[in-house]
């Protein structure tokens, strides 16, 4: 189940692209800023090897890791940066589609989801996308450390994640597994890597 060895295998820009042996893989997404490289670097307990899709060029870019030599983690675009340009926002939109509708190897989406925040209208837009293609989910809820100060009118993670989860009910015929995480704190990491081996040997 642990992650014995992590290595960048490529960086792709269409699904053609992608790495062609069928091994099983995990696909990570959600908003800019969500904490992706940070659970990433969590989940290979390498600091750094998330930085190769953080390099200029490469965040537009499908980046595939190889687990253990026998499947891969794979790094989408965040979606959402507000200071993108609408071509690259669209160019965006079209491919990731097209990968989770054509990638026979993919056997779940992790859609990223910061608890500490109330749920944003275009993460809920992605979840009803997936569920609606029948694309098989996990929901990964990250930040799940952070506390925000009643007097100020946050919640605390545990009910964002409620809210979140029954705003996407209508969307799915099962509610979609589900983890709560932190980077900070590694929490969620053994559970996201056994869900995995779970449903490799599925
Ligand atoms: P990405 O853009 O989705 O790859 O997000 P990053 O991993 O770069 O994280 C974005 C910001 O959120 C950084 O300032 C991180 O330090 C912070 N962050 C990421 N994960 C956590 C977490 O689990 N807990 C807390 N408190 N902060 C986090």
């Amino acid at each position: 189940v642990d992650v014995v060895n992590a290595d960048f295998v490529k960086s792709s820009v269409e699904t053609k692209e992608c790495p062609c042996d069928g091994i099983p893989e995990f696909a990570l997404v959600g908003r800019s800023n969500v904490g992706k490289s940070s659970l990433l670097n969590s989940l290979v307990r390498r600091k750094k090897l998330a930085l190769t899709s953080k390099k200029p060029g490469k965040t537009q870019c499908i980046n595939h890791f190889r687990i253990n030599d026998s499947w891969y983690l794979v790094d989408l675009p965040g979606y959402g940066y507000a200071a993108a340009p609408h071509e690259v926002r669209t160019d965006w939109a079209k491919f990731t589609k097209d990968y989770f509708l054509n990638r026979s190897n993919l056997v779940s989406v992790f859609l990223l989801i910061d608890a500490s925040i109330p749920a944003k209208k275009i993460d809920l837009e992605y979840a009803s996308w997936l569920g609606q293609n029948q694309i098989p989910m996990t929901l990964v809820f990250t930040k799940c450390d952070k506390r925000k100060k009643k007097k100020n009118g946050g919640k605390r993670p545990e009910e964002n994640v409620q809210i979140f989860q029954e705003l996407i009910r209508e969307f799915f015929q099962t509610t979609p597994p589900w983890i709560m995480t932190s980077s900070m704190t590694n929490q969620g990491r053994d559970e996201i890597l056994l869900h995995m081996s779970q449903l490799r040997n599925y």
